[in-house]
């Protein structure tokens, strides 16, 4: 997913959250969560589903993106809602 359009998506929610942090610096503990959710919808819209679930599921036609959890709080994981258990931690995946 690194290509200029991603590229670019990141940095203009980067832009907005390090205002949004400015305006309400006792939000900086879940800047990483709501970062992760802004790239996750505006990657949907713009390019497609991320991050797709790395794990191996029975019946994986279909693939899904993985959910940011809790959805406002500190420490936030990457979490997959078929299997309902953490992948990873925001910015420990891979891809
Ligand atoms: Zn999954």
């Amino acid at each position: 997913m690194d290509s200029a359009r991603t590229v670019s998506i990141v940095d203009e929610v980067l832009t907005q959250r390090r205002w949004w942090v400015e305006q309400w610096p006792d939000g900086a503990p879940y800047v990483a969560c709501l970062v992760a959710q802004d790239v996750q919808e505006a990657l949907l819209e713009h390019v497609g589903r991320w991050p797709l679930c790395v794990l191996s599921h029975e019946d994986d036609d279909v693939p899904h993106e993985l959910r940011v959890a809790p959805d406002l709080g500190p420490d936030p994981h990457w979490v997959c809602e078929e299997e309902g258990c953490v992948v990873a931690p925001v910015g420990a995946l891979d891809r």
